[in-house]
């Protein structure tokens, strides 16, 4: 018999999880059993996949860079990924605030509406804040001060800055090539195993991951909002998402334009690392398997991949910046303010800004949503609005973030000649039973 493909096995493994957790909803078998039993194994999925994240980061990283051998390609390479990685988020929030600036879906919410909305999730929202406002005092290099760690197993911990970690194995890479080749040759050759290894326990753990989505999605549906909030924030929600699907579109228009791969080859490869992103909320969770989805299926070489797709899941938010972008106009909106041109383009600047400030982790978008909303004068409070139905956004928000990673890589690829063939691991001959 033919196994299903893995973004099939991952699908069902989500619409059990949903068909389940409204089974026990239904029969009032109870949330906490799911809570109790279920979701913990959800949990398990996400931290294996953040288990392997750090580590395949510094060995591939490493590994890329020094193959390179010549830090000039380094930075060619360097500032393409960082251009197109630009103007794909600037794109993104443009698409943003000429949706919300069409739809209007701010203009829906009764004051009353509002209130209700604001009243129910201000205790939350304001924590949120809270953590937000930290983020506003910081001065204007606080940014490039962080690049740098005073000390790689802080970067590395759990809240440590993935940024910190890409900073450490670039530069290791780079003395890697200036040292000379002999000595190197051994430190090389430890790291091109080390690589194989997480790449072979991203296998392991990519068996697991149809019951691991499973038991993350009947979490959320179990701990899911009221309907009736969903209901009043509906229009809001179907302008992000409209938004969002643009954005898809554009990528596969211009993966078809620069690189000639078709649209059902982009999405064939990158889907299972998309369902992932829905699955987790979290770019950095699904860092290795867009690593092994976009250089296997693909066809990026490793030194493109090892490089482009670490620093895209941390700075390049496209998905999070046009939400950022609605959400700002939308609580606008919803208090019945008129924002100016020169305020929008200000958002254009700040959302852009705050989305490569977002940490890839579950609800950062929203966190940075504040700094948008201090800068164009919208009311901060304006969060508690938006609440409720941050949690779906943030699902499809970083599916956009991570195909748009996928998507630059490609483009990036394409420049520098390194985009060949698919060339599959023995991944498929576990799922495909060849
Ligand atoms: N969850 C998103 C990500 O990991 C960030 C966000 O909250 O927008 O890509």
């Amino acid at each position: 018999m033919k196994k299903l493909a893995l973004h099939w096995q991952i699908l069902l493994g989500m619409l059990v999880g949903v068909l389940f957790a409204l089974l026990m909803i239904q029969f009032d078998w109870g949330p906490k059993f799911v809570t109790d039993w279920i979701k913990p194994f959800g949990n398990i999925f996400i931290n294996a996949l953040k288990l392997i994240a750090v580590p395949l980061i510094l060995a591939s990283l490493i590994k890329g860079v020094s193959d390179l051998k010549d830090i000039s390609k380094l930075s060619k390479m360097g500032g393409r990924t960082i251009g197109t990685y630009i103007i794909t988020t600037v794109i993104a929030v443009s698409i943003g605030l000429t949706v919300v600036n069409v739809i209007k879906p701010g203009k829906t919410i009764k004051e009353e509406t509002r209130n209700e909305l604001m009243d129910s999730y201000s205790g939350d929202a304001s924590s949120k804040i809270a953590d937000a406002e930290k983020q506003k005092e910081a001065g204007p290099l606080q940014a490039l001060e962080d690049l740098v760690p005073s000390n790689i197993f802080n970067a590395a911990s759990d809240n440590g800055n993935m940024l910190q970690v890409i900073f450490f194995a670039i530069f290791f890479g780079i003395g890697l090539i200036l040292i000379p080749e002999e000595t190197a040759k051994p430190v090389k050759a430890f790291f091109d195993g080390f690589n194989e290894v997480i790449l072979k326990l991203i296998d392991l753990i990519m068996l697991a991951a149809p019951y691991g989505v499973f038991a993350l999605l009947a979490a959320l549906v179990v701990e899911a909002p009221s309907a009736d909030l969903f209901k009043a924030l509906g229009m809001y929600g179907i302008t992000v998402l409209l938004g969002l699907g643009l954005m898809i579109g554009v990528y596969i228009l211009i993966v078809w334009v620069f690189t000639k791969k078709t649209p059902k080859f982009f999405l064939n490869g990158i889907s299972p690392a998309q369902l992932l992103a829905f699955s987790t909320s979290s770019s950095a969770a699904t860092l290795p398997v867009t690593m092994e989805r976009v250089e296997e299926h693909l066809g990026v070489e490793e030194e493109v991949t090892s490089f482009v797709l670490p620093i895209g899941a941390t700075i390049n938010m496209d998905g999070t910046s046009l939400y950022q972008a609605v959400a700002a106009v939308f609580i606008a909106q919803a208090f019945g303010m008129n924002l100016d041109i020169a305020t929008q383009l200000g958002i254009i600047a700040t959302a852009t800004l705050a989305s490569i400030g977002s940490a890839a982790v579950p609800g950062a978008g929203m966190v940075m949503l504040v700094i948008v909303l201090a800068q164009a004068g919208i009311p901060e409070a304006g969060l508690a609005l938006i609440f409720a139905v941050d949690r779906p956004l943030d699902m499809c928000r970083t599916t956009v973030n991570v195909t748009g990673d996928a998507a630059v890589s490609m483009l990036v690829a394409k420049s520098v000649d390194k985009l060949g063939e698919p060339h599959v691991r023995d991944w498929d001959d576990i799922y495909k039973n060849k």
